[in-house]
């Protein structure tokens, strides 16, 4: 007996497993399989994402339908027209060997007409968003008066995105003695409020954070002063040259600002807020979609629909009022099976708020330290040294090669590359040479979690990034295994496009250089030296701090500013770099 016939699943459902191949059923579908196939029951179902909750439902569904009947037995209400379609195409899947059996999907932006008529030929199944629902039922174009059972997927989501009042309406049309099944990531007072109100002592189940699409999510706080929030977001966003991110501010004001002043410096920004007219949001959107924006800045409520996969970071400016807040954040990152980092920067007096957000998450935050000016001049010239290597040759060049050739004559190699790198390098190094450093020290929490303490510590630089398919789980099991290291001795892991960072303990260095000595995968070799900065900004130097902030202080503020301009100098190292690119006033 498969695991799946273990559940109670009938042969035809078992038939339609095994082509699809599924082997075992995952822990959300081992819970609701067979309460949902025994009992007659409400039930509420925490799940987070790619944990299987579609199979969860669907298969006890297509199980209890009436296949000889014609009449709509089941709703589905989900959040996205993408998720409807997803749903509906999995259920037809699951039923291949049930014939009779309809699923039609019904959402917005497609004919409504269409819709009725496929429902008209009769549905036992139908997979509606709330809005277009609720639009068919007031046209009487569909009829949930029978239904024995209703599922709300993506219960949290669809609370975010304002359905609750259609919801409300929708139940309303459904007869009392149906079961509701309530399936979600995350259970917040909405989901709640609506369990209480439309369901009859429901089962709960729980599925732990493990094999969860969560804990794909890296999370890291940073401690600052409250005046270095917006030096610090820059240094994060300059740490990590191929970020695409969203930067969550808890007001549309500072959201706006924030934006402003990232343009103002260079960065490819742009702002998403309650306050924009619909055609400047579309715009914002869209240029984001094609990654003309790297650092979309955004409220919490803007921020509901944004639907792109392959966001790496996810910036908390400001710290959300509630936690749940957080999960939605930080959930915009580490999807579509990639993984993410949602990024915090506190105040020290917002500590505790971190330590509530950990057990809500039972995921516990590495507290990481802002880059020093140093370690950003590091990773930009290696991103440098690597954009130059991956450049296409322009063949336009050529004509121009024999004049070019006149200019750099008797400039060797090693020149020539130490001048070519400096043309960039120089403007992060101006910025950032004595700048000061932005940590503010944290007693207890002072150290990176997960390893030694950081003053032990020894960082590395490796020349494989995410194009040689790394992200930061898998680099860390890579070089945890390849030295033969243990589970929590590689940490800090930063993966960059073509190279990256780790951290391990000082015992450990002899260990990892020996074994990347020669080291070849797939015939490449695969170097690793020991990072000129030290480590991943891990150590504190409590004694100089005060001494460096009182000499750099001008940095951020506007006489310091001034003072640069005057001598020519830029208030960003990305002034005039990016700027050619998006120009201010582009989204506004
Ligand atoms: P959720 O709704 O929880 O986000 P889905 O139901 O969309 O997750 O499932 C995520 C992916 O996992 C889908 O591609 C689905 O086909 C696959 N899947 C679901 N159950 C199993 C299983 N038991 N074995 C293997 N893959 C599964
Ligand atoms: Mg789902």
């Amino acid at each position: 007996m498969t695991k799946f016939e273990a559940l109670g699943l009938q042969k035809s459902l078992l038939d339609a497993v095994a082509d699809m191949g599924f082997e075992n059923p995952s822990e959300v579908q081992e819970k609701a399989i067979p309460i949902l196939l025994e009992d007659e029951t409400d039930l509420v179902a925490l799940a987070q994402t790619g944990t299987g909750k579609t199979a969860a439902f669907g298969f006890p569904l297509i199980q209890k339908i009436d296949r000889e009947s014609r009449t709509t037995q089941g709703l589905i209400l989900s959040p996205t027209r993408e998720l409807c379609l997803q749903i509906t195409n999995e259920l037809q899947h699951y039923s291949k060997y049930e014939k009779s059996i309809n699923v039609v999907a019904i959402y917005g932006g497609a004919s409504i007409t269409e819709q009725a008529r496929q429902i008209k030929r009769g549905a036992q199944i139908v997979v509606a968003t709330p809005g277009r629902m609720k639009d068919m039922i007031g046209r009487r174009l569909v009829d949930i008066s029978k239904i024995d059972y209703c599922v709300l997927d993506e219960a949290d989501e669809m609370l975010n995105m304002g359905f609750f009042e259609d919801i409300k309406d929708i139940l309303s049309n459904t007869p009392d003695e149906k079961s509701t099944w309530l399936f979600s990531a995350t259970m917040p007072k909405e989901v709640s409020l609506i369990a209480k109100k439309f369901m009859h002592s429901p089962q709960e189940i729980t599925v732990g954070a493990k094999n969860s699409g969560a804990t794909t999510v890296q999370h890291e706080y940073y401690v600052v002063g409250g005046r270095d929030r917006y030096p610090a977001l820059k240094r994060l966003a300059d740490t990590n040259p191929d970020i695409f991110s969203v930067v969550f501010c808890r007001t549309k004001r500072d959201t706006q600002k924030v934006a402003e002043k990232l343009i103002e410096d260079g960065y490819n920004a742009g702002a998403l807020h309650g306050d924009l007219s619909q055609n400047q949001r579309d715009l914002v959107m869209n240029a984001f979609r094609k990654k003309q924006i790297q650092m979309l800045v955004a409220t919490d409520v803007a921020a509901r629909g944004i639907d792109v996969d392959d966001i790496t970071h996810v910036i908390n400016y400001q710290l959300p009022d509630e936690i749940e807040t957080y999960t939605h954040r930080s959930g915009r990152t580490g999807r579509a099976g990639k993984s993410g980092i949602s990024m915090v920067i506190v105040t020290r007096s917002e500590l505790r708020k971190i330590k509530a957000i950990e057990k809500k998450i039972k995921q516990d935050f590495l507290a990481r330290n802002i880059p020093t000016g140093m370690e950003i001049c590091e990773i930009q010239l290696y991103h440098l040294a690597n954009k130059i290597k991956d450049t296409k040759i322009n063949p336009e060049v050529d004509n121009y090669l024999p004049a070019i050739n006149d200019v750099l004559e008797g400039i060797d190699r090693e020149e020539l590359i130490k001048k070519i790198v400096s043309v960039e390098f120089t403007r992060f190094y101006n910025y950032y040479n004595k700048s000061k450093d932005l940590n503010s020290a944290t007693s207890d929490r002072g150290n990176e979690r997960g390893g030694a303490p950081s003053n032990g510590a020894v960082r590395y630089f490796i020349n494989v990034g995410e194009k040689d398919g790394y992200d930061w789980m898998s680099l860390k099991d890579f070089v945890r295994d390849t030295v033969g290291l243990g589970k929590e001795d590689v940490f800090k892991v930063d993966v960059k496009d073509s190279f990256s960072f780790f951290n391990t303990d000082a015992e450990a260095t002899e260990q990892i250089l020996a074994t990347f000595k020669d080291f070849k995968v797939d015939g490449r070799f695969v170097n690793v030296e020991i990072s000129k900065s030290p480590g991943g900004g891990g150590r504190r130097r409590g004694g100089f701090k005060d001494k460096g902030k009182r000499k750099d202080r001008s940095w951020d503020n506007d006489r310091g500013r001034s003072k640069r301009r005057e001598k020519g100098n830029s208030s960003s190292p990305n002034s005039g770099k990016r700027r050619s690119k998006k120009r201010k006033g582009d989204f506004f």
